[in-house]
């Protein structure tokens, strides 16, 4: 069964799918996007709780100060105004016996900020903090693809850091911005960000967090921009195959047998599900051995806050990292715990689960447990982020046109940053730009 013809198909309803869907739109085009899951936003999404009807995010989501591309998208959509960024970066560091806080003075500017907040730390010695200078020397003058085949561990090694930094600060920073340990992320992929975060200056270093839920953020409104231009959005709809015509891609086939057909097709499924569908032969290449990491959150609702810093690292817990934001009322907090170990770690009943997130606050924020809890879920995402290990930087295709009528885009794709979801906003709006530009 044929349907109707469309200016662009976009496969995939997450950040790089309708960025690019919301890009051409935008510009005039008449876009279909078909999403597999019952609702819009991917691995950024939120949804409801039918039993309390609370809303929840699938996961704690950071956004960097210098998201340009993920403000654009929002700015599209009138919705910037909803992420919050503090204007200081202050962050905690538990590991289970002291606390450590890393807060950079409102009275310096945040380089120089910076280095003070480094040197007050408590759990460090001199000689440790000292070492961080060489770091910082080493990011301004760092070659990314001189590190694309080592560990983050390795090159904190090299850079003569110490044990202390490593297990204190490091590491967990590795975990909070990419999911993985130092131990197994690629060095490139870590420099990247740490010296985007470091060396950014201004708004580089203020992490923000969404003041509302992700699918009321971007995804919901993304798909009225999309309606509202002569577009529109298939739920529920798993494409397997693509749809070819004498070497050119003219569209996509769901299970049933629909065939959806444009003339440009943007693939933004990420690569674990893209190599699950009949594609052409002319597509195989290393990106099929990109792989992902998981995670678990614990969200837990308390009536009065119990941290008073939107980020904290945890290490010796389950979780390893929280984000604490505002909750309804005003008056109560949310924190939401990550747990970014391995996949095994996701079987746990949501009942265990949540006692594991409580006992790591408990032994971390030992106050928490005189809080009263209002509510609190656990999600699961077996596959959360792209794992960066050493050399897979290579495996990452361009964004944008890979064979006739087809183009690929996601967090995923060589963007220049890490898979995040400014990697993705970046891959959807470079793909838009080049089928626009193709046909002015
Ligand atoms: C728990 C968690 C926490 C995270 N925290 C952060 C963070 O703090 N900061 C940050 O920057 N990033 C974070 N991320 C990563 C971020 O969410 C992703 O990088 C980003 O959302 C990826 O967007 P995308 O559009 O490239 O891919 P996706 O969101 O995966 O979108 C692809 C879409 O394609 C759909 N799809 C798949 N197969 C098919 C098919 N056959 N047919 C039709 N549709 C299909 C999927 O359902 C999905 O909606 C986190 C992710 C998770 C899961």
């Amino acid at each position: 069964m044929a349907s109707e013809h469309w200016d662009a198909l976009v496969l995939g309803g997450g950040v790089a799918g309708l960025s690019c869907a919301t890009a051409l739109a935008e510009a005039g085009s008449r876009v279909l996007v078909l999403e597999k899951g019952p609702a819009l936003g991917g691995r950024a999404r939120s949804f409801q709780d039918p039993e309390t009807g609370l809303t929840w995010d699938n996961g704690p989501h950071l956004f960097s100060g210098r998201c340009h591309h993920i403000l654009r998208f929002l700015k599209r959509l009138d919705r910037e105004s909803r992420l919050v960024f503090p204007e200081r970066l202050r962050m905690d560091f538990f590991d289970g016996k002291a606390a450590d806080s890393l807060r950079i003075p409102a009275t310096l500017g945040n380089r120089f900020g910076l280095l003070w907040a480094v040197w007050s730390l408590r759990g460090l010695g001199p000689g440790d903090k000292w070492g961080t200078l060489r770091l910082r020397r080493g990011l301004a003058a760092v070659d990314l693809a001189a590190l694309a085949g080592i560990t983050g561990r390795a090159w904190f090694d090299s850079m003569g850091q110490s044990r202390q930094v490593v297990e204190r600060l490091l590491d967990p920073l590795s975990r909070i911005l990419l999911n993985e340990s130092s131990e197994k992320v690629s060095a490139a992929a870590l420099a990247q960000t740490l010296r985007e975060l470091i060396l950014g200056g201004g708004d580089a270093m203020r992490l923000g967090w969404s003041s509302v839920p992700l699918s009321e953020l971007y995804a919901e409104p993304a798909r009225a921009y999309i309606s509202a231009r002569g577009g529109s959005v298939m739920l529920s709809t798993e494409v397997t195959r693509f749809v070819e015509d004498e070497g050119r891609v003219m569209g996509a086939a769901d299970e049933w047998g629909q065939r959806f057909l444009a003339d440009a097709t943007v693939a933004t499924l990420p690569p674990w599900e893209l190599k699950r569908l009949a594609f052409p032969p002319r597509l195989k290449g290393p990106w099929e051995g990109l792989d992902s990491s998981a995670m678990g959150t614990v969200h837990i609702d308390f009536e009065t806050p119990v941290l008073d810093v939107p980020v904290a690292a945890m290490t010796g817990t389950t979780a390893s990292w929280v984000l604490a934001r505002p909750g309804r009322t005003g008056t109560d907090q949310r924190l939401s715990l990550a747990v970014s170990a391995g996949r095994d770690v996701l079987k746990a009943s949501d009942p265990a689960f949540f006692e594991a997130g409580r006992r790591d606050l408990a032994k971390c924020l030992p106050e928490s447990q005189k809080a009263r809890i209002t509510g609190w879920k656990v999600a699961r995402e077996p596959s959360a982020r792209l794992s960066h290990p050493p050399g897979s930087e290579g495996f990452r295709p361009r964004p944008g046109r890979v064979l006739p009528g087809l183009s690929l885009a996601g967090d995923w794709t060589r963007t220049g940053f890490p898979a995040s979801m400014e990697s993705a906003a970046a891959s959807g709006t470079r793909a838009a730009e080049e089928l626009m530009e193709r046909h002015a």
